[in-house]
């Protein structure tokens, strides 16, 4: 059986907060919008389509706040968030020190793989001038640091 990720909901985002906000602050914008999406809380007018939506808002919220909420389930979602990001970055816009990329001897330049499956390369001479350097076959970017 193929092992599937279920893809990660930015908690963060559902709750209208950043990684940033204190646990009080994230309690605050929570009660805000459980009272906003409660299924209680809404008007007899509101169309069907609209209510369904809510109520999938509402539990969503929820979710969000029993991760967030609780201070071990929230620094293990943190922790795999940053991961996350990590992995998706790289080499993305990524800072890579010169001496990290390898010296190719017959092209005089220096090389870096690109998750791709391109490369970056960057002559000697250009390394005094660009610090941008583009793969050589997707449209991703490195920043070389000297
Ligand atoms: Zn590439």
């Amino acid at each position: 059986m193929a092992f599937e990720k279920t893809a990660q909901k930015d908690w963060y985002k559902i709750l209208g907060a950043e990684p940033s906000d204190s646990l009080t602050e994230l309690k605050r914008k929570y009660q805000k919008l459980v009272l906003l999406y409660h299924p209680d809380k809404q008007s007899a007018d509101v169309a069907a389509g609209a209510v369904q939506e809510r109520v999938r808002r509402f539990i969503e919220i929820d979710q969000a706040w029993k991760i967030l909420g609780n201070e071990e389930t929230k620094k293990e979602y943190d922790l795999q968030q940053r991961e996350d990001n990590l992995t998706k970055e790289w080499p993305l816009h990524a800072q890579v020190y010169l001496k990290d990329m390898s010296w190719d001897e017959d092209e005089q330049c220096y090389t870096l793989p690109c998750r791709c499956g391109g490369s970056y390369t960057i002559s000697e001479s250009e390394t005094k001038e660009v610090a941008l350097v583009c793969c050589d076959t997707c449209s991703l970017v490195i920043e070389i640091l000297q």
